[in-house]
């Protein structure tokens, strides 16, 4: 199974990137959506943001085999993982699974399937991250302080992966994952 797998810190701008490469249409991939027990933030949508589940339900699930990866994300308690069977959907609609995962799920699916494109997306200076997370709003000075914890942490692992992309303009960076896949899958 191919799978494009995108991690990086918090605040590097996965989100954004993932939404722009998916709108372009440009590469045939689809978003993998996780399965997370955090609640929904304003505006989410359950199957489309994730699939929103209860902590039992998530552990029982797990303990059954249902996940290809599960990591418990920033020590918090929250767990995500990607589903089996969401993979084993968008290969059957003949799309390569885009996965945007964080750094300890994603090199576990490096081990285990072996036709992957890893890419880490990184910004010019770690800096950015704290700007990018303070401007995005979205978590408690205590969050951020965490997540940027977690971002030295996870830096140090980049190597790992087979390829970095700086996120500094959305454009170009946008451009360079369309073309490392193509080049990847030619
Ligand atoms: P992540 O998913 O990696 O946590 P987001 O995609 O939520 O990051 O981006 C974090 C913040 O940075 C958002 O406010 C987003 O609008 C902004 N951002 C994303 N990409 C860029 C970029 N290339 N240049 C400047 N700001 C960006
Ligand atoms: P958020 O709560 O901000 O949506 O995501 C927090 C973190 O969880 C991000 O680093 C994101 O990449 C990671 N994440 C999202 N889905 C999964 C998943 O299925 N597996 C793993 N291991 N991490 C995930």
């Amino acid at each position: 199974m191919r799978l494009l797998i995108i991690s990086g810190p918090s605040g590097s701008g996965k989100s954004t990137l993932v939404r722009h490469l998916i709108g372009r249409e440009a590469i045939p991939v689809a978003k993998s959506i996780s399965a997370t027990t955090r609640p929904a933030r304003p505006g989410e949508v359950n199957g489309k943001d994730y699939f929103f589940l209860p902590k039992d339900e998530f552990l029982r699930r797990r303990a059954a085999g249902e996940f290809a990866e599960t990591n418990e994300v920033h020590e918090s308690g929250v767990w995500y993982g990607t589903l089996l069977a969401e993979l084993q959907r968008i290969v059957d609609s003949g799309r390569t699974p885009l996965l945007e995962i964080d750094i300890q799920g994603g090199l576990r699916l490096l081990e285990e399937f072996k036709d992957t494109l890893s890419i880490f997306i990184t910004t010019a200076s770690p800096d950015e991250f704290r700007k990018r997370l303070s401007s995005r709003g979205s978590e408690s000075p205590e969050q951020i302080a965490k997540r940027l914890e977690t971002a030295e942490r996870e830096l140090k692992l980049a190597h790992l992966y087979s390829h970095q992309v700086c996120n500094d303009s959305l454009d170009r960076a946008v451009d360079e994952i369309v073309s490392l896949f193509k080049s990847h899958w030619k």
